[in-house]
């Protein structure tokens, strides 16, 4: 059986305490929403961390809620409660959809949308025990100074897994921060970047806030597609977010995130020379084949990388025949 390591347990009770506890505890902190990644990180000693912040006792960070005409959802937002929540279904359909196909519903009941977003990158070589990380001999990820996928590679390529942010990048959506110095606030397409040991520019004294998603506009249709092995439960090998502005059966804007491949979810470049064509099956292909290009799968996860490649055009081309 896989034991938690020792720790010593914090339950602030507003976000100001919670900023205050990670100042004073320095890089021995952690901080836990849900646990579902957590909790197994630490029985498999990929994390060490004297004290952990539990952000569940702060009402502040919980729930949806309008905002400036478009919808705020809160760090401790329970994935249960986005996927089900009306105002999302109704407005913010992928958002939904990729919150309900998060894991299995146990997981969803505890899981947050603050831990989703901030979801430790996942690799065969990693989320692996102590004992067989170290008959390998680590990687440099953790503890360890080579990459077991890109033999050469001086950079980590464990895959970003996280349901939510495919949808959320395609929704335009920004997070909000807290730290020492105060809040700010970025696009969620800056606040990934394409390291593997830690993909998110979240600073060790930050706790993320929730995610503002802008009202969508008139004739904008969204969907999600996700491949995986088991259906019931398993992380993506493949997720695919697609958003799109249709006017009079004419696509006036398009927007596409394929993520689940490295370790920064891609936002598909070079779409504008959609704009002005049908939206129907063949431009529907068209994008899947614009998508593939410029995805490149490696084996970072246990699932063939030619076949997750091979699905990107299915998947997309799924996702807007759903989408529309
Ligand atoms: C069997 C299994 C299957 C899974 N399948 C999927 C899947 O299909 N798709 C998927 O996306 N995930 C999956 N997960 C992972 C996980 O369940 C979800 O990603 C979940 O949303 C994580 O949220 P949490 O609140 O439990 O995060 P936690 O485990 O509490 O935290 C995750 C990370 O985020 C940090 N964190 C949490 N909240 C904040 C905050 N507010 N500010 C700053 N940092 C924060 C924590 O320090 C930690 O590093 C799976 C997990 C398991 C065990
Ligand atoms: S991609 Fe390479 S460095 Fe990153 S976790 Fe996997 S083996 Fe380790």
């Amino acid at each position: 059986m896989l034991t938690l390591p020792p720790f010593q347990f914090h339950a602030p009770k507003s976000v100001a305490e919670a900023v205050a506890l990670l100042q004073a505890k320095g890089g021995t902190a952690k901080l836990v929403a849900g646990g579902t990644d957590l909790l197994p990180n630490l029985k498999h000693r990929l994390f060490s961390p004297e004290h952990v912040v539990g952000l569940d006792a702060i009402d502040e960070l919980k729930g949806v809620r309008e905002e400036q005409g478009g919808l705020w959802v809160g760090a401790m937002t329970r994935l249960a409660e986005l996927a089900t929540h009306p105002l999302v279904a109704a407005r913010h359909r992928s958002l939904a959809q990729a919150a309900g196909l998060v894991a299995g519903p146990q997981l969803r009941e505890m899981g947050t949308l603050g831990g989703n977003l901030c979801l430790d990158t996942r690799c065969v070589y990693y989320n692996q025990t102590y004992f067989w990380r170290k008959a390998l001999g680590f990687c440099l990820k953790k503890d360890g100074t080579v990459c077991h996928v890109v033999k050469s590679g001086r950079n980590c390529v464990a895959a970003a897994s996280n349901d939510t942010a495919t949808a959320l990048l395609t929704l335009g959506a920004s997070v909000r921060l807290a730290g020492p110095g105060g809040v700010r606030e970025l696009k969620l397409d800056e606040f990934y970047v394409a390291d593997g040991v830690a993909n998110t520019v979240i600073a060790p004294g930050e706790v993320l806030l929730g995610a503002f998603v802008p009202a969508a506009a008139p004739g904008v249709v969204t969907a999600y597609q996700k491949l995986r092995i088991r259906g019931a439960i398993d992380y993506p090998a493949l997720s695919v977010a697609v958003w799109a502005k249709v006017r009079e059966g004419t696509l006036d804007e398009v927007r596409l995130a394929v993520s689940a491949l490295a370790a920064r979810p891609h936002v598909v470049k070079r779409l504008d020379a959609f704009a002005g064509k049908k939206a129907g099956p063949a431009t529907w292909t068209e994008l899947g084949v614009a998508a593939m290009r410029q995805c490149h799968p490696l084996t970072n996860i246990n699932v063939d990388p030619a076949w997750r490649r091979e699905m990107i055009p299915v998947l997309v081309k799924r996702a807007f025949a759903d989408a529309a």
